[in-house]
């Protein structure tokens, strides 16, 4: 029998209310016919490349040690995650650019290659298998620039080009679908069809930046989603050209929500501080802000009731459970021993005057103004809206026609593909297979059904469920 393929799409920034006959009909076949978790959450704080390094590790960020898009780092500064380049200065700095074993590593070690292809930044792409080069596997960075590696092996470059053509250029105003359906023409041609690949890994950058451009449910933003979905069914269709069984999950790495015209965080605020503020260092993460201090003159304390008395603020996390109503770090996944941030602070509600906060069709015209969110999409903050994910499994492995309303997360979808490949689990992986969406195979025997208990962290409106180990924070309710 034809080697099954596994194959994990990730469709950057969808979220599941925009899955619909009409834009998304492969997706929507799938959610019919497979299994679909209906209470799914990505990581905290609900940013792409936190997401990334979950996805491809099966633990949370305070193990990964990826805890935003742009991070301090001590003797360096601020460093985007998104950058190649700055992801080596994090290991240079750290020993590793994660701090836990890659599923393309254990996969490795068990004899199977996994592939990653990616249209979402280099960074992000580079996160989804960052060791690659030293156990076997294959990733193309679709995005990279010119001073970042386009593929590893660098071999494979020659073979992409010759099979498929050069990338498409990266300006214009479909150069991010252009990038996306020559992306899916090199999964479908080279990787689908090598039995060796065991796990693709497809990355699509759309819809979150045209969201982030055009706003939520723009007709730009429905035409990059309508793109993703027509790659997810290149692949599908590539798989059953070469007779392979395809086992697929499709999720997103976070939600998104549009911003009122005020939700930009006032950082001058921090001067209310004192002198002793020039020792703190503001990172911005779209919905969330990450605070570090450089030394120690303002106390947590100071910094999180700071942090709760600003008007934009939402959320806070600190360090320990100091402050009420502040959640501590650890509980939501993001306590790291060197690489967390003193404080995190995620946006709050701010009601807009064209329509309602969370949802509303408002189009901007302009470009993107990096000094306000107003009236885009954004994600980072702990409403549902950006932490609820899709999360639809299919295939010969999976569970037909089921609604399963068990809690899941992101970062258990590693977890499930590298167990059906292999069978064996990994006991660091924060991640837990998903048995509850799983077709009974000869042999095998369920493990009995988790326990679930739900309901809100300790004096905050936050919701969580816990499904035996593990600890899913599942958004505070939108306003
Ligand atoms: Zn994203």
């Amino acid at each position: 029998m034809t080697k099954p393929l596994r194959l994990i799409f990730v469709v950057d920034g969808l979220q599941k209310r925009s899955i619909n006959s009409t834009d998304t009909p492969c997706l929507h076949r799938l959610q019919t016919e497979g299994t679909e978790c209906t209470t799914a959450v990505t990581v905290v704080p609900a940013l792409t490349r936190p997401a990334a390094a979950a996805l491809a590790t099966a633990c949370l960020p305070g193990a990964t040690g990826i805890i935003g898009n742009h991070v301090y780092a001590p003797g360096h500064g601020v460093a985007s995650t998104g950058s190649v380049t700055d992801l080596n200065v994090l290991a240079a700095i750290y020993g590793a650019v994660v701090d836990v074993p890659t599923i393309g590593a254990f996969l490795a070690e068990r004899g199977h290659r996994m592939a990653v292809i990616g249209t979402g930044s280099a960074g992000c792409t580079h996160l989804l298998y960052p060791d690659a080069s030293t156990s076997g596997g294959t990733v193309v960075r679709a995005s990279a620039s010119a001073d970042e590696p386009l593929t590893t092996p660098a071999t494979l470059q020659a073979r992409i080009v010759h099979a498929i053509g050069p990338r498409p250029a990266a300006t214009g105003e479909t150069a991010s679908l252009d990038l996306l359906t020559w992306a899916s023409d090199v999964a479908a041609t080279l990787m689908v069809p090598d039995p060796a690949t065991a796990l693709l890994v497809f990355w699509s950058g759309e819809p979150d930046s045209a969201q982030h451009h055009h706003g939520i449910d723009h007709p730009l933003t429905r035409r990059a989603i309508r793109a993703a979905d027509q790659a997810l069914q290149r692949l599908l269709d590539a798989a059953s050209q070469h007779g392979r069984p395809i086992d697929v999950i499709v999720t997103s790495d976070h939600g998104a929500r549009t911003t009122g015209a005020t939700a930009r965080p006032d950082l001058d605020a921090y001067r209310d501080l004192g002198p002793a503020a020039t020792s703190l260092a503001f990172v911005p993460n779209d919905g969330a802000l990450l605070v570090y201090r450089t030394a120690d003159q303002v106390p947590v304390d100071d910094l999180a009731r700071w942090a709760l008395d600003q008007a934009w603020a939402g959320t806070v996390y600190a360090d320990d459970d100091r402050t009420s109503p502040v959640i501590p770090l650890a509980t939501a996944g993001c306590k790291h021993p060197t690489r967390s941030p003193d404080l995190l602070v995620t946006m709050g509600s701010i009601a807009t005057d064209r329509g309602p906060a969370t949802w509303n069709t408002a189009t901007v015209s302009a470009e993107q103004d990096p000094t306000t969110y107003a009236l885009k999409a954004t994600h980072g903050t702990s409403h549902r809206d950006d932490l609820e994910i899709p999360l639809i499994l299919h295939g010969p492995s999976f569970r037909s026609a089921t609604r399963s309303e068990i809690p899941a997360g992101l970062v258990d979808v590693g977890a499930t593909m590298a167990y059906l490949v292999t069978g064996e689990t990994a006991p660091h992986w924060d991640g837990r297979v998903l048995h509850e969406t799983l077709r009974l195979a000869p042999g095998r025997t369920d493990p009995p059904a988790p326990t679930v208990t739900a309901g809100t962290v300790a004096h905050t409106d936050m919701g969580v469920a816990y499904v035996g180990d593990s600890t899913y924070l599942l958004g505070v309710p939108a306003c």
